[in-house]
This record gives structure tokens, sequence and C-alpha cells, in this order.
């Protein structure tokens, strides 16, 4: 049995509905699936009504951005309840930061010689958490780039022209927050962190299984076996969860699917009942 504890819907930057991720997770037959839309849990209510009447867990959650200068760290939380909460309140803020920087992009991105309004952006998102891929999709259709991916890297990635930074939380504070909300917070892609030194990722641990890390991402499309090995094999060492999913986004990422990634991924559902036992401890 398989599950999928890491997607996007259309409540960010995913392209399909969250009802629609539901319908396509029954017909892979997951037994459960976590929506962890950026810093969002604006997709959750309809989820669950399309979940509630099937067999399929809907694991509630969302995904954060950290500060963390050597590379991208991103926390996914799993059993975030919608509504009020230390962590939820956060969410609002860590959007209009996202809203503030969106307008700043279009300006830069008009600057450079391929306008990008602030309103083609929000009509490109809809009414959701707004982020890089929304604005890569209206530089394709204006034809400034031929694909999402191009327009990351020439324009939109960290330390290219048109990429400006957001506020992120710091990586206690954020996991202390989803701790204290009920949450299991995961240490999402660690490939993304940019470390290659076995002990750099052990201070990493070190520092933030003390504020109440759960787990990290082992089963992560685009990872070969050995690393899927390597990083479930790191997280035993250290007391932690192996978890993972496909960080499906519909069209924001060609080729990806949810559940099986590019097709050899499979996340065993003998995780989630590790994981659960982590939910709502505070
Ligand atoms: P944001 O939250 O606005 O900073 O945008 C982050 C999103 O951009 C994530 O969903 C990533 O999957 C996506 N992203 C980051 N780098 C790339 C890339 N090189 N190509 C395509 N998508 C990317
Ligand atoms: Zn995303
Ligand atoms: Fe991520
Ligand atoms: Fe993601």
């Amino acid at each position: 049995m398989a599950v999928d504890l890491h997607s996007h819907s259309t409540a960010s930057d995913g392209s399909e509905k969250p009802a629609a991720l539901i319908e396509q997770a029954l017909e892979i037959g997951l037994t459960a699936l976590a929506l962890t839309d950026h810093d969002t849990q604006g997709g959750i209510a309809d989820a669950k009504l399309a979940a509630d009447p099937t067999e399929l867990e809907l694991i509630p959650g969302t995904e954060l951005s950290l500060e963390y200068d050597e590379g991208g760290m991103h926390l996914v939380v799993l059993w975030l309840e919608p509504g009020p909460g230390p962590l939820q309140d956060r969410l609002l803020e860590l959007r209009h930061g996202r809203d503030r920087r969106n307008e700043m992009m279009a300006h830069r991105l008009t600057e450079l010689g391929m306008p990008v309004s602030a309103a083609e952006i929000l009509e490109e998102g809809g009414s959701g958490s707004i982020g890089r891929p929304h604005i890569a999709a209206v530089m394709v259709r204006k034809a400034y780039v031929e694909t999402i991916e191009e327009a990351f890297e020439l324009w939109l990635t960290s330390g290219k022209p048109a990429y400006i930074g957001r506020p992120r939380l710091p990586p206690e504070e954020a996991i202390q927050l989803a701790r204290a909300s009920g949450g299991v917070p995961i240490l999402a892609h660690p490939h993304t962190l940019g470390i290659n030194r076995a002990h750099e990722m052990a201070n990493l641990l070190t520092r933030l299984i003390p504020a109440g890390l759960v787990g990290i991402e082992a089963f992560c499309a685009g990872y070969r076996r050995h690393e899927r090995e390597g990083y479930a094999d790191l997280a035993r060492r250290f007391g932690l969860v192996p978890a993972g999913g496909s960080d499906f986004h519909g069209a924001y990422k060609p080729g990806l699917s949810l559940g099986t990634g590019y097709g050899d991924l499979v996340v065993p559902d003998s995780v989630v009942d590790e994981l659960r036992s982590h939910a709502g401890v505070r």
C-alpha cells in the first residue's frame, strides 16, 4: 500500500483543484494523501469534502520555506488542522510577505524588459498562495521564455536577476510552532539543503531534533534508489521517521505524477502510523 505525503493544489502553486487530487489519489490506489500547499491551508476544506465519503485518508498540512542561507530548507507539516493556532496564525503573515514580494518581482521583471504586472500574476494564481511558478507561467504565456523551467533557470532562482527573497521563519521556531500546533514537522527534500558532507547533515539534525523535528523526507521523486535508502538510514540513525511524497504540482511540474513521481516512487503506508503517533502531542 502506498501513500503520498507531499502535494500542492490550486490553493498554492499546483494546477489541480484539491478535489482533483483526491480523485487522482483514489484512482491510483493511495491509502493516504497529504495536501501541503505553501503557507496556506486554503485547500484543506475542499480536499476533506472530497475525501470524506471515500476510503482515502486526507492528512491536512502545509509547507514552509525556512531561513537557511546555505540552501533551500523546506518544512512539511502534517496533521496541522486548519483554524486558529500558533503556526496557523503565522501563515497569514507569510502570505502577506509573498504578496509584497510578487509585486517587487513584477517590477523587477518590467525593469529587465519583460513587462509583468501584479494583476497578471494574480490572475494566474487565483485566490491562493501565489509564488514564483505563477510568475514563471505568466512569462511563458507572454513568450519571454519557452518553459517554466527556463524562467527559473534564467531569471527566478536565487542569484538570478529577477529573484527577490521573502520573509521566512527560522528553522527551530517553525518546528516549535508546528509542534505547539499539534502538527508533525518533516524536513523536506533534503538534497535542496546543499549539504554534501555527513558531519554537516549531522550538525543540522542535532540542531533541529531538540526543537521537535519528527521526520525527514527520503522517498522523493527524482531520487535514485540509493539516495532514498541513504536518507532513510540517516533518518533511522537519528531516531527520525523517513517520510516523503511526490511534491506534485500538476502542470507546473511537467512529467511528475501524484503518488508515483517520475514513475518509480513508492512511499510505504507504514510510515503514516509512525508519523501520526506524534500528531497532537504538544
Ligand atoms: P516560491 O514559494 O514562490 O518561492 O516558489 C517556490 C516554488 O517554485 C516551489 O514549488 C518549487 O517547486 C518551484 N521551483 C523552485 N525552483 C524551480 C525550478 N528550478 N524549476 C521549476 N520550479 C521551481
Ligand atoms: Zn510549490
Ligand atoms: Fe519544497
Ligand atoms: Fe512542495
